[in-house]
């Protein structure tokens, strides 16, 4: 908009890992954003797999999808509630994804007899990539976060990659943020840099001088920390942020527009930077989040008693708790553990409850009692994905009166199987990829709940990763018995929500509907069922 040249900003991370460099990567793109420039955060990791899409969520937390039908790491999905913009295909990146690429090439004969070494054809088909978003449309600034800690072996060829960018865009147009932890030594009752400098050293090793650091801290660093961090490691000292630990994430992009963190960025890069967005919308958010004090409970059944592994399903619950005036308390309750003695009390006094997505046998049992019990008792219920697949298979062993009636997933076998595998996922063998992933229209039903939940929209797109399906033989049988899919791709005929219009909150969708709730613009689906958990509340008080 206002910059002719791109500008690439490369954050890295030292010291420890999790120190939230996805927040400040999106927090960053925040304030760009904000001030009215182009951007796209991506994210590369160093690990070799394609693609996270086949790692379990206990290794990773959860698996994001973009529009566009790539798994990526779940940091893309902060990027996008942060800033509203959506990531694609090119925005994720991994060590296994170049080295494809650089192999398919040699294999082709494209590299014409030379030898295929890390320096320079891997750096530079990284180099090339971290460019690649900018040479599709223009960006005023590509942020690229590195995944990793420095030091790490497999992180080598992306900082050697970094250096050379800086090196050949010049220092206006590539900039390094490095990111580390002050730790708080409670017994010498001190905070320590020593750690930051040997990040920042073993950064100036490789040949790449941070412009401004980011300290994780717990505590308050003083002017005297700062100056003495800014000293060792010839970084100014205005450029030295503290980003101790807030409340909530949502948080973080005030806490830097505070300290100028983008102010320095874009002095730093030759940008005259004018005046400090105002961020009203954002801050109204948190005023409203700040004042939503009245708890709302709700029930997470799922079988990854990990809070990242259901990471956009939290975020989606939070931002449509605030636009209701209410602190949504998510309890996790793992559905191996729930029978049908207990489910009454694993789910006593909850407001809502959602029945989370996932594979494979284990757990699954919990999940179908756990639909029975809140189609039952009026409990408002979203299934998602796995979960609407567990409430058709309730519905069909309960209501239809097929008690063997299960996903063909599960019972390859069946006789009775509601849920079964798409036609097109019969002849894959591979499992990396393969799913059918990414944003497809879905025609819905006028009149039904889920069409009055999207502002009496009738067609409207969201984002899957499934094999399986609801079986459409079915289809009139539980429209009969008052399940109804409301929701169909227009194109394949693919059953995408169904409901069950006389309670007051049961629906279930095939889609993803968490991987597109942003900050400013919670989902209708959310919103809707948070609004139904809130009139259940005070029903039940
Ligand atoms: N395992 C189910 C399928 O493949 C559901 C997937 C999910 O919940 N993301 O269809």
């Amino acid at each position: 908009m206002k910059i002719m040249e791109t500008r690439y900003i490369f954050i890295t991370g030292g010291v420890a890992s999790s120190l939230g460099k996805g927040i400040i990567s999106a927090s960053l793109g925040k304030l760009l954003q904000a001030r009215g420039y182009d951007i796209t955060i991506q994210k590369f990791d160093p690990y070799i797999n394609i693609d996270p899409g086949t790692l379990n969520p206990y290794e990773h937390g959860e698996c994001y999808v973009t529009a566009d039908g790539q798994e990526t790491d779940l940091d893309l999905g902060h990027y996008e509630r942060f800033t509203g913009i959506e990531t694609t295909r090119d925005n994720s990146v991994t060590t296994g994804k170049i080295y494809l690429s650089v192999i398919e090439k040699e294999r082709k004969g494209e590299y014409l007899g030379k030898t295929i070494q890390v320096v320079p054809h891997i750096t530079d088909e990284i180099k090339r990539r971290i460019l690649l978003n900018a040479t599709k449309r223009h960006f005023d600034f590509v942020i690229t976060e590195i995944g990793g800690t420095i030091g790490d072996i497999e992180s080598q060829p992306f900082l050697e990659a970094i250096r050379q960018l800086r090196w050949e865009l010049g220092p206006e147009r590539a900039l390094n943020v490095h990111l580390t932890y002050v730790p708080f030594l409670a017994a010498a009752g001190e905070l320590k840099t020593k750690p930051t400098q040997t990040s920042v050293k073993q950064l100036q090793g490789l040949g790449i001088q941070p412009e401004v650091l980011v300290l994780r801290t717990e505590h308050e660093l003083s002017d005297e920390i700062k100056g003495k961090v800014a000293h060792f490691c010839n970084v100014d000292m205005k450029a030295v942020i503290q980003s101790q630990d807030l409340p909530s994430i949502y948080e973080v992009p005030v806490n830097m527009l505070r300290q100028g963190l983008d102010d320095i960025i874009l002095r730093k890069m030759g940008v005259e930077p004018g005046p400090p967005p105002e961020l009203g919308p954002w801050r109204d958010f948190l005023e409203r989040r700040k004042q939503a004090t009245e708890e709302l409970r709700i029930a997470l059944v799922g079988k990854y008693d990990l809070q990242d592994a259901y990471k956009s399903i939290l975020e989606s619950l939070a931002h449509a708790g605030t636009y209701h005036d209410r602190k949504v308390k998510t309890t996790f309750v793992n559905s191996e553990h729930i029978t049908r003695e207990n489910v009454a009390e694993q789910l006593q006094g909850m407001a809502g409850v959602v029945i989370c997505p996932g594979f494979g046998q284990r757990g699954i049992e919990g999940k179908i009692i756990a639909a029975e019990y809140t189609r039952t008792h009026g409990i408002p219920t979203f299934g998602i994905c796995l979960g609407m697949q567990m409430m058709v298979v309730e519905f069909a062993r309960n209501v239809l009166g097929y008690a063997d009636a299960n996903s063909s997933e599960m019972e390859p076998d069946t006789p009775h199987n509601v849920i079964d595998m798409m036609e097109e996922q019969k002849s894959i063998t591979q499992m990396g990829g393969t799913m059918r992933l990414g944003a497809y229209g879905c025609e819905v039903r006028k009149g039904s709940r889920a069409w009055k939940a999207y502002g009496e929209k009738e067609l409207i797109r969201e984002r899957h990763r499934h094999r399986y399906e609801f079986n459409n033989a079915y289809l009139s049988q539980f429209e009969d018995k008052g399940m109804n899919c409301v929701g169909i791709n227009p194109q394949t005929g693919l059953v995408e929500i169904v409901e069950i219009p006389s309670h007051p909150w049961y629906v279930g969708t095939q889609f993803h509907p968490e991987y597109s709730s942003t900050v400013l613009h919670p989902h209708p689906l959310f919103m809707d069922f948070v609004k139904a958990c809130c009139s259940k509340r005070r029903d039940s008080k």
